[in-house]
């Protein structure tokens, strides 16, 4: 396997250094990777300078936006994002300020449920970065409340848990066009269990999504399939990654292990107007 275009840092909840997930994909061999860390481009210089002395690994600057649907979450990812460019820097703070009086709100609820954590505790864990709900899980889990952070989702901050709180919905549209004005390349994040996926990608379509990540990291072969045909009707490209956090439990899919066919990357390439860069290789 030669490329992984869905890793996560500590700009959000990853737990790996921008420049350690870096580190890592050299070690395996990978030939291109991206980072694309929630609501945030914090990671991206620190990645960039790492891989500036790997001549064999490219390093594509991404984004993972969170956006809302009425049936769940859905997850637009931006490649080759101009993660500079002032207007996304600022879009992306708005978001992150909504996480953070989100998290404030569940840690009242769990107060209220017998289980204090401290408000700096979860500013370490983010470490000045985009506030998730791992980071809660994390604090729940040193302080005992949990025997693992998957019981904390599962009991408390989950979907279904009684200390969750909504966030402060963003529309899968606005996502769209916030990563176009950014110059990037709009694709659908793990796609395969958003209800009325079709009407959602013709929706998407109109704004500017152009591809799909049917090489999903934790997708079985028929949907892998499933995802690739779809991909071919609506005419996207696809893309693919592990979604690598290195949380540390073993269901997570290592980084650099999903099989993402090269004419998927070149297009990718293509499609962004970078193909010297690949070609470069
Ligand atoms: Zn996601
Ligand atoms: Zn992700």
């Amino acid at each position: 396997m030669k490329y992984d275009l869905h890793l996560h840092t500590t700009a959000s909840d990853g737990r790996l250094t921008p420049a350690a997930v870096v580190g890592l994909a050299r070690a395996r061999g990978l030939e291109v990777i991206a980072i694309t860390d929630h609501d945030s481009v914090s990671g991206i210089n620190e990645a960039l300078r790492e891989a500036a002395n790997s001549p064999r690994l490219t390093v594509i600057p991404g984004v993972e936006i969170n956006t809302d649907l009425a049936s769940g979450e859905l997850h637009v990812l931006g490649y080759f994002i101009d993660y500079m460019d002032e207007d996304l820097v600022i879009s992306l703070e708005k978001i992150r300020e909504s996480r953070v009086g989100r998290a404030q709100k569940m840690l009242g609820k769990l107060h209220d449920l017998g289980m204090p954590i401290e408000w700096q505790r979860i500013q370490d864990l983010a470490r000045g970065e985009s506030i998730c709900r791992p980071h809660i899980a994390q604090a729940m889990l040193e302080k005992g409340y949990v025997a693992t952070e998957k019981e904390a989702f599962d009991k408390y901050i989950g979907r279904s848990g009684t200390a969750y709180i909504g966030r402060e919905k963003i529309r899968p549209v606005d996502a769209v066009r916030m990563i176009k004005l950014a110059k990037g390349i709009p694709v659908l994040a793990h796609p395969a269990d958003i209800s009325d996926l079709d009407n959602i990608i013709i929706e998407l379509k109109e704004v500017g999504l152009v591809g799909l990540e049917a090489y999903y990291g934790q997708y079985d072969n028929n949907t892998v399939k499933r995802m690739v045909r779809l991909a071919d009707e609506h005419g996207l490209l696809t893309t693919g990654g592990s979604d690598y956090h290195h949380f540390g439990d073993d269901r997570e899919v290592p980084l650099g292990s999903v099989d993402i066919p090269e004419d998927s990357i070149s297009a990718l390439f293509q499609s962004a107007g970078r193909m010297e860069q690949y070609k470069k290789k």
